[in-house]
C-alpha cells in the first residue's frame, strides 16, 4: 500500500512519526475515516468539516486546504485501487519535547494518511447486532474525534468476552450515550429516537445524513436522551457509522429487541442512505 506521510507518498513500510510526536505520547491528535464505495468518497465535506471543528477545539489550524485534502483522498484512493473500504486520516500536533503544555505554533503537524480495502462493505448485513451495556468512562469532550481511543477499545472487548458485537455506553442516571464506535438509535411505533447533539457523544457525520433523510422520508425524530430500559423495550434498534452505515441492533445487554429480527425502519434507512451516499460521492 502507499501511504501519506507529511507530504509524502510511500510505500508503507516506509511510513514514519517521530517517537515525540505528540500523538503517540498525549493522543493529542485527532482523525476521520471517510468511506470509499466504488472508488468514491461518501459525505467527504462532512468529514473535513468535522475535521476542521475538532482541530479548532484544540487549537489547532487545518494542516491544508479541503482542496489539498480531497485531492491526498483520490491519490490513495487510486494508487491503492480502492473500489469498497474507507480512507484513515490522522493530524496531530507535531513532535517537540515531552511537555504538557502545546510546543511552539510554528511545530509542523503531522499528517498521515492510509487506505483499508473492505470488499463487501456494503452488502446487506446477514443479521443484526448483540450489543452489550458497558458503563461511559470516557472524558467530557466525546464531540471531539481524539486519537483516544482506549476506554472504547475496553468496552468493545469487554462486549466480547462476554459474546456480544459492541456495546451501548450508559452513563450513571442508565441513559445511552452511544456506541463504542457508532450513534445508538432506538425506535418505538414510528419514532426514531437518538440522543441529542453536546458534549457527550461524537457529532456523527453518518448521523447528520440518516436524521436528515428520515425526516425527508416523514418519519418522525426525537434527539433525546433514552435509558436502557426503554431501548430493551423498543420495537428496533440500530447504529450508524461510516464504515457500517445503518446497521440492525437486535439484542441490548441480552435482551432480544422486539421480535430479535433487524428492523423494517432500519433496513430502509439503510437503503435511502446508501442510495444517496453513492449517487453524491465525490
Ligand atoms: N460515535 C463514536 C464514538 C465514533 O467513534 C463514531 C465513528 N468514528 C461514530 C459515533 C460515528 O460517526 P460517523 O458517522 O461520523 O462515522
Amino acid at each position: 500500500r502507499t501511504v501519506y506521510v507529511n507530504g509524502d507518498y510511500l510505500p508503507e513500510s516506509e511510513g514514519r512519526v517521530s517517537i515525540f510526536d505528540r500523538g503517540f505520547l498525549f493522543a493529542d491528535g485527532v482523525y476521520e475515516v471517510t468511506t470509499v464505495l466504488d472508488g468514491k468518497l461518501v459525505d467527504f465535506d462532512g468529514h473535513a468539516a468535522r475535521l476542521e471543528r475538532s482541530l479548532r477545539e484544540l487549537d489547532m489550524p487545518m494542516p491544508m486546504t479541503r482542496d489539498a485534502l480531497l485531492e491526498v483522498h483520490h491519490r490513495l484512493v487510486a494508487e491503492n485501487d480502492i473500489d469498497e473500504g474507507l480512507v484513515y486520516l490522522q493530524v496531530t500536533r507535531g513532535a517537540a519535547d515531552r511537555d504538557f503544555a502545546y510546543p511552539a505554533e510554528e511545530t509542523e503537524q503531522t499528517v498521515v494518511l492510509f487506505t483499508q480495502a473492505k470488499p463487501g462493505l456494503a452488502k446487506a448485513p446477514e443479521k443484526g447486532l448483540s450489543v452489550d451495556l458497558q458503563p461511559d468512562l470516557r472524558w467530557g469532550r466525546r464531540d471531539i474525534k481524539t486519537v483516544q481511543l482506549l476506554y472504547p477499545s475496553m468496552a468493545k472487548m469487554a462486549a466480547k468476552r462476554a459474546g456480544h458485537d459492541d456495546a451501548w455506553m450508559h452513563e450513571p442516571g442508565g441513559t445511552i450515550t452511544e456506541g463504542t464506535s457508532n450513534n445508538a438509535y432506538i425506535v418505538k411505533g414510528n419514532t426514531i429516537v437518538t440522543r441529542q447533539l453536546g458534549n457527550e457523544i461524537l457529532h456523527g457525520i453518518t448521523r447528520a445524513a440518516v436524521l436528515r433523510l428520515a425526516r425527508e422520508a416523514q418519519m418522525k425524530v426525537e434527539e433525546r436522551a433514552f435509558t436502557v430500559e426503554e431501548a430493551q423495550s423498543a420495537d428496533e434498534a440500530f447504529v450508524t457509522s461510516a464504515s457500517t452505515f445503518v446497521m440492525p441492533v437486535t439484542s441490548i445487554g441480552g435482551k432480544a429487541v422486539g421480535d430479535g429480527q433487524p428492523g423494517r425502519i432500519a433496513g430502509r434507512l439503510r437503503e435511502i442512505y446508501l442510495d444517496e451516499a453513492r449517487a453524491k460521492a465525490l
